[in-house]
């Protein structure tokens, strides 16, 4: 794939904006790092974003919307969260909230929590990619996994060049750390992450804030999980990939951006099945299958 590297314009945020609808994943300049931006609602799109990233584990993704308005159409503020993103949006702070059931948030974003993380940037290149497409946005940080995060195109050119369509060329970003993060799950909030906004001083703002949190657990299935399996047993709900039929099949053609895209919603529905065990077909661990293998691991555990 050839990699363009366009400056911010009108005319690069409608092709931008064009990549993302046709479910592409594109860098674009925050006022943190460059981000990596695909449509938050779908999963094939999200799952090209672990693709290009080369990301070998599935993390819940920040959701970058227009403004509170769409973020309280995704996520459920209580009053501390909303208080905190009226003074803070837009910029660099994501507050994790429960996740409206009705939204069209695919669930590979969220890595199958009930939670998200939303925020409002206060960059006028993704605050123009998020008009344009009018659509919620996930976006990590756009490099290679296991390498530094990107505060310029250039950087984004040497880690990701070749593996996605566009970068967006908005200069330097000013902040260059990535954006404080603070749960609103219920009760108090909870810090998740260090950040350009300075905590300290939110304390008084309506919600006691709790010492440095970690990652919230990951999801899992609440059944026992086989791995491997080349057939179900009598009382298994098989999850199937490629020929390996099952009761649902992660991609009958055995493609892993497809599985990745499918992975958690197939999880969700053999948690709620009948039955009271969980088979998984072989997925092979190339590409995107080791962020697949490595959740469905820790699933199994
Ligand atoms: P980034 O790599 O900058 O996109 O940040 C992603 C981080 O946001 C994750 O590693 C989590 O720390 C945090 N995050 C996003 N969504 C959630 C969520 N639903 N629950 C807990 N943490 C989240
Ligand atoms: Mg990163």
């Amino acid at each position: 794939m050839q990699t363009r590297v366009l400056p911010f314009s009108d005319e690069s945020i409608a092709e931008a904006a064009r990549l993302v609808l046709a479910g592409e994943p594109v860098a674009v300049p925050t006022e943190t790092v460059y981000g990596l931006a695909a449509d938050a609602t779908n999963a094939e799109a999200v799952a090209k974003i672990y693709e290009a990233k080369g990301r070998p584990s599935f993390n819940p993704l920040i959701v970058h919307v227009n403004d509170l308005d769409e973020a309280e159409r995704i996520g459920q503020f209580d009053k501390a969260a909303r208080e905190l993103a009226i003074r803070h949006w837009p910029g660099p702070l994501t507050l994790v909230v429960p996740l409206r059931p009705q939204s069209r948030i695919a669930s590979i974003v969220t890595a199958g929590l009930p939670t998200i993380g939303l925020r409002v940037p206060a960059h006028r290149a993704m605050q123009a990619l998020l008009r344009a497409t009018e659509r919620p946005l996930a976006a990590p940080s756009a490099n290679a996994s296991g390498s530094i995060s990107a505060t310029r195109a250039e950087h984004v050119l040497k880690s990701l060049g070749g593996r996605i369509p566009l970068i967006i060329d908005g200069g330097p970003t000013k902040r260059g750390i990535e954006s404080t993060i603070i749960a609103a799950t219920g009760g108090s909030l909870r810090l998740l992450r260090r950040g350009p906004i300075e905590i300290d001083a939110e304390a008084d703002s309506g919600g006691r804030i709790e010492a440095p949190g970690q990652l919230a657990s990951h999801y899992a299935p609440s059944k026992p999980l086989r791995l491997n399996a080349a057939s179900p047993e009598a009382d298994e709900y098989l999850i199937g990939f490629g020929s390996i039929g099952g009761d649902v099949n992660l991609s009958p053609s055995g493609d892993l951006v497809e599985a990745a895209a499918h992975l958690f919603d197939l999880l969700h529905e053999a948690d709620a099945s009948a039955r009271p065990r969980i088979a998984v077909a072989p997925v092979p661990n190339s590409g995107l299958g080791a962020a697949i293998n490595d959740r469905l691991r820790r699933a199994a555990t």
